[in-house]
């Protein structure tokens, strides 16, 4: 089984309305390239930012701005498309009730959450102009933005808001166009790792870090291998925007896994998981 769940229906764009992208022909051309790639599991996790719902969760200007789509459309929309439901929604301390509340009323397959904001700065909007006062790489210490980053991602997991984390080290998206700290990693994936082991939460193998300027796969093995220790099943993911990035270079994430000794992977249902033989 291979499955393809952290998927976007669209490009991250300004003018890329849902009647544009949600619609029955779309979703056949993501159908047609999951099977062509023998992909068997195949779901939508639209940004939660890009809906009017989400502005009761958070109004940064990064939500005022994309927000326009409605969720419950978009559910209805996945449900009568025959594909997954699901959706990526950012980790906000202190809002963890507001998107609870958000999230508990809609039909989904899945939730996936992301760390993608520490308080008002993303650690993935360097190199963009308009979004530079929120940019948390302005001058800022690796050394500490690593260490928040996850501490806030063992919180995350901890939430129990989400059945799968994105990206699990997105923090090294930027690769060395940014500071990054140096030595053994592990210091900061342990300030995650007791979140983590007491969550149920999948953690997400995901190829789209290869089409970021880090080249590497989210996580890093070392990462990975302190989760599996930690009892985490993997959910496997391209994060994929058009449908040709649809099971991106999963050669090598399926290669990473079996090195690992991991032999299955989560199916979602309705917030249900099960595991699956991985192939
Ligand atoms: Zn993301
Ligand atoms: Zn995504």
């Amino acid at each position: 089984m291979l499955t393809d769940y952290h998927v976007h229906l669209r490009p991250d764009e300004d003018d890329s309305p849902a009647d544009r992208y949600f619609t029955a022909a779309n979703a056949d051309r993501y159908r047609e390239a999951a099977a062509e790639r023998g992909i068997e599991e195949l779901g939508v996790a639209e940004h939660v930012h890009r809906f009017v719902q989400s502005l009761d969760v958070w109004t940064h200007p990064w939500y005022r701005h994309w927000a326009r789509d409605d969720v419950d459309e978009y559910v209805e929309f996945l449900r009568a498309s025959g594909l997954k439901a699901g959706i990526e929604a950012d980790f906000l301390p202190a809002r963890e009730d507001r998107l609870a509340s958000l999230l508990d009323r809609r039909d989904w397959d899945y939730v996936v959450g992301s760390v993608h904001f520490l308080r008002d700065e993303a650690v993935d909007f360097h190199g963009y102009p308009d979004w530079e006062p929120w940019n948390i790489w302005r001058g800022a210490d690796p050394e500490k933005v690593w260490a928040r980053y996850f501490e806030t991602l063992g919180e995350a997991a901890r939430s129990g808001l989400f059945d799968v984390l994105a990206h699990p080290d997105l923090v090294k998206v930027w690769g060395s166009r940014v500071p990054v700290p140096e030595g053994d990693l592990r210091r900061f994936y342990d300030r995650a790792m007791e979140g983590i082991a007491e969550s149920d939460v999948a953690i997400e193998v995901s190829t789209a870090g290869l089409r970021k300027p880090v080249r590497e796969i989210y996580p890093a093995p070392a990462f990975l291998e302190m989760c599996l220790e930690a009892g985490r099943p993997v959910a496997l993911s391209s994060d994929a925007h058009v449908p040709e990035q649809l099971g991106h270079e999963y050669e090598r994430a399926v290669e990473l896994l079996r090195g690992l000794g991991v032999e299955e992977v989560a199916v979602f249902e309705r917030r249900a998981r099960r595991l699956e033989e991985l192939g």
